[in-house]
């Protein structure tokens, strides 16, 4: 099985990835993962790639591409996520697998309305040191997380101005890259919980196991 995933922030698409690599014994492939790793080895390429991520642009198509293809490279099973980004990424990933002989088996996508994302997102509160999170009202901005006692943080990402304009973002590339898998996506609603929308991706990729 070789698949990619998506869905909107706050959908629970990096805990689903997680568990569905381990369920089906995939190699769980993170760009953005990736591309740290790069950068921390201070390799030629990481140095180029710290670079591009500090002056705040996007990391290019073909550092992206030969990133994840060098990786891809070495697993016959796995789950990419994070990537592609555009549809040049999906056309030129679907050329190399080709070369590779190992085609797609699909793209998944979790789905939730956009209220919902900006209602599970917005006014959420992170431990910068643990990962920890809680909402307003219950928490506030300067509290002491549960977990280890850092002040908790209101991240940019997640002020409902930013949410909405990632939302902007994220249906501007699904928009393409549904059209683009067309009869190889399976869309999955990402509603209820997280055991539920694992219940029901188990049974979805269980057509490619
Ligand atoms: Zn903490």
């Amino acid at each position: 099985m070789r698949i990619i995933f998506f869905g909107p922030p706050g959908s629970g698409k990096g805990t689903q990835a997680d568990r569905m690599s381990k369920r089906y014994n995939l190699h769980h492939l993170s760009t953005g993962l990736l591309l740290r790793e790069e950068i921390q080895k201070n390799s030629e390429l990481g140095k180029r790639i710290r670079k591009i991520v500090e002056s705040g642009h996007l990391v290019d198509d073909a550092i992206v591409n030969e990133e994840v293809f060098s990786k891809v490279k070495e697993y016959d099973r796995f789950l990419l996520d994070g990537y592609p980004r555009n549809l040049i990424q999906a056309e030129d990933l679907d050329d190399y697998l080709e070369e590779e002989k190992k085609p797609l088996s699909g793209a998944i996508f979790i789905t939730i309305p956009d209220t919902e994302v900006i209602e599970r997102l917005s006014g959420r509160l992170t431990c910068s040191r643990c990962g920890f999170t809680g909402k307003q009202p219950m928490y506030h901005s300067g509290d002491a997380c549960i977990r280890c006692g850092t002040a908790l943080i209101e991240r940019n990402d997640d002020r409902t101005e930013v949410i909405e304009q990632r939302l902007v973002h994220y249906h501007d590339l699904t928009k393409h890259l549904e059209k683009y898998y067309n009869d190889r996506l399976l869309i999955i609603d990402g509603m209820g919980t997280v055991d539920q929308v694992t219940l029901r991706l188990e049974e979805a990729l269980s057509i490619w196991e």
